[in-house]
């Protein structure tokens, strides 16, 4: 019999990897906690109205990718496919607006989306998110972005694209629908299955389609810019200074329209050329319908959603996977060496070291070569004689330099000892 193996589209984050996933998630945490954003926790699994309701039925999300089942008290479930219907309806539920303002917000785990599986494109993948909530302030469209490319070239990652586009309030897309929709109805036999189907259920994500012959009639197809009314437009033409204001390049793109149904005004998404097919790094936007959508006052948002897994393709490519390793590796032989070898351990780590406790049992020779492999610094080396004399031998990896030292002078002097460890860690 075999072993169990993961589902498609779902893998494990494995050791080797975590330190890229780890740093992502420690420079997002400073940069957001500086702005003043609060890390939020919704549960993984919802309501499936939640969505239905928040991303719209029309969208590929709702329509194709949920993941839906029953749970035994017969009650329709979701495993949550995006964050941000999840997050509002956490703002709703705890009355967080009660507090005035705006709520400044971020999250960060699992998504999970019925997909066809392939490089950057997953079944279950990570976001981090954020969301500003109760402010309609073009202000508000630009700390957002800003702390979205902040985030990224903080990591280090450079030719990114920036492309914006507007997609108006709910009046101007009214209009501009029904001249997509004239617009496209001649062609609509040549036009690929799926955007067939979307001609009447969601015509604006016609222009999302990556099929050749729709790309090439997209071409001509009424601009979305060209419908904005006065508001939007103003809306629009300051989000575009203050990005200027900001030194932030973009590029306008009037095809981008976010795939879901509660989006204005501002759209985005944030590209990378080396990423083939799936190039969108952060996709994001302003959504003032939503909160009402979802049974509040009508409250204007904005926000973002990294692709983690992308973000990470992206990272590999620059730098090799951040490690650690241990400032201290632990030699040890024989039962009474052994013994103290793991109190001594625990003693340094309580000192704040980063140490590593060889449990092999094995002749020295190996330990030895293991205490290389590992990083380490130092090593701490007890056998018989030292255990009999409480004494051990602490040893510098690189310069083979050994001392003899009582265990107790160790820890009487551990603030020297690291000191000396960080010396060798600079060189
Ligand atoms: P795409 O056009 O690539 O399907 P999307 O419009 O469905 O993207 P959003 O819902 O805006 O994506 O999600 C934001 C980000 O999350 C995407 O830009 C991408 O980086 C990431 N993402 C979305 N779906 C997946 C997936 N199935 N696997 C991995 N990452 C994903
Ligand atoms: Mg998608």
């Amino acid at each position: 019999m075999g072993t169990i193996q993961t589902l498609p589209g779902t893998r494990d984050i494995l050791p080797e990897e975590i330190g890229y996933w780890q740093y992502v998630e420690t420079v997002a945490t400073q940069i957001l906690s500086r702005a003043m954003y609060y890390e939020i926790r919704p549960p993984i699994f919802e309501q499936t109205s939640l969505f239905e309701r928040g991303i719209g039925e029309a969208t590929d999300v709702v329509g194709k990718e949920m993941y839906t089942f029953s749970d035994r008290g017969d009650r329709s479930l979701t495993l949550r496919p995006e964050g941000t219907a999840g997050v509002v309806r956490a703002y709703l539920q705890n009355n967080l607006y009660a507090a005035g303002g705006v709520q400044r917000l971020w999250y960060c785990g699992p998504m999970f989306r019925y997909e066809r599986p392939q490089a950057g494109r997953q079944r279950q993948f990570h976001q981090i998110g954020l969301e500003l909530i109760g402010t309609g302030d073009p202000r508000a469209d630009v700390e957002v972005i800003a702390l979205a490319t902040d985030i990224l070239t903080t990591l280090g990652l450079q030719s990114l694209k920036l492309d914006i586009n507007s997609v108006g309030d709910r009046n101007d897309r009214q209009n501009y629908r029904e001249a997509l929709v004239n617009y496209f109805l001649p062609y609509k036999e040549e036009l690929d299955p799926d955007s067939q189907d979307r001609l009447e259920r969601n015509p604006l994500r016609i222009l999302d389609s990556k099929a050749k012959r729709t790309k090439e009639i997209n071409e001509n197809a009424p601009s979305i810019l060209e419908y904005l009314g006065d508001a939007s437009k103003k809306h629009f033409d300051q989000v575009q200074q203050l990005l200027t204001d900001l030194g932030i390049e973009y590029n306008i793109n009037p095809c981008l329209v976010r795939g879901l149904d509660y989006y204005t005004h501002t759209a985005f998404e944030i590209i990378s050329d080396d990423l083939g097919a799936q190039a969108t790094v952060c996709g994001g936007g302003r959504y003032d319908g939503l909160v009402e959508e979802l049974g509040g006052n009508p409250t204007s948002a904005v926000g973002w959603a990294i692709g983690m897994e992308r973000l990470i393709i992206l990272l590999k490519k620059l730098q090799p996977s951040p490690q650690t390793s241990p400032d201290l590796y632990v030699v040890s032989r024989g039962e009474a060496a052994e013994a103290q070898g793991l109190l001594l351990t625990q003693k340094l780590r309580a000192e704040g070291l980063t140490v590593e406790l060889d449990m092999s049992g094995s002749a020295f020779g190996k330990q030895f070569k293991r205490a290389d492999r590992s990083g380490a610094i130092a090593c701490l080396v007890l056998g018989e004689e030292e255990a009999e004399n409480k004494t051990l031998q602490l040893k510098w990896l690189q310069s083979k330099e050994q001392q003899t030292m009582t265990q107790s002078e160790l820890f009487s002097q551990v603030g020297e000892l690291k000191e000396q460890l960080n010396r060798h860690k600079r060189q």
